[in-house]
């Protein structure tokens, strides 16, 4: 296996490459929230800007929301930006996969869709998805998504 480097404290764990390992360090390690994920299904996520959530799906894909607090000129107006980063602990495998994802807040009409970034954890960067979707801080105590991931269907 080739190293595979925490994004958070920029150091090689061992034996890299595995997804459990990478899981445990995380959520062990740096206290990140995780969530268990079904293809397809929401899954309700606290999007506070100061936390870290990961998602684990059935298949054992491993994403991070990365979350960012967004200060608009007006208050009223700040929110938080939700972005998706597939984690590939293995460098080598599923490189080509594809995901998308959809956030909704609770009661929310609206649904806001974006492709997933995959991001290769060899080099010890996590690369920010430049796509994101901002939810609005519409009262204060207003944390709550609803987060849905799709693993796309392979190109032939
Ligand atoms: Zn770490």
């Amino acid at each position: 296996y080739d190293p595979c480097f925490c994004p958070v404290c920029k150091r090689a764990f061992v034996p890299g490459a595995d997804p459990d390992a990478l899981q445990e360090h995380l959520t062990g390690r740096h206290a990140w929230h995780l969530h268990y994920l079904t293809y397809g299904e929401e899954v309700l996520v606290d999007v506070d800007p100061h936390r870290h959530a990961l998602l684990r799906a059935d298949d054992g894909e491993l994403f991070h929301l990365d979350l960012n607090r967004v200060r608009r000129t007006h208050a009223d107006e700040d929110g938080t930006s939700i972005s998706v980063i597939r984690m590939r602990p293995d460098n080598a495998v599923g490189a080509e996969a594809e995901f998308s994802y959809e956030v909704k807040p609770p009661g929310a009409v609206r649904r806001m869709k974006a492709p997933v970034w995959s991001s290769s954890l060899r080099r010890g960067m996590e690369d920010g998805n430049r796509i994101f979707v901002t939810v609005p801080e519409a009262g204060r105590h207003w944390h709550l998504v609803n987060v849905c991931i799709w693993r796309l269907p392979a190109r032939s």
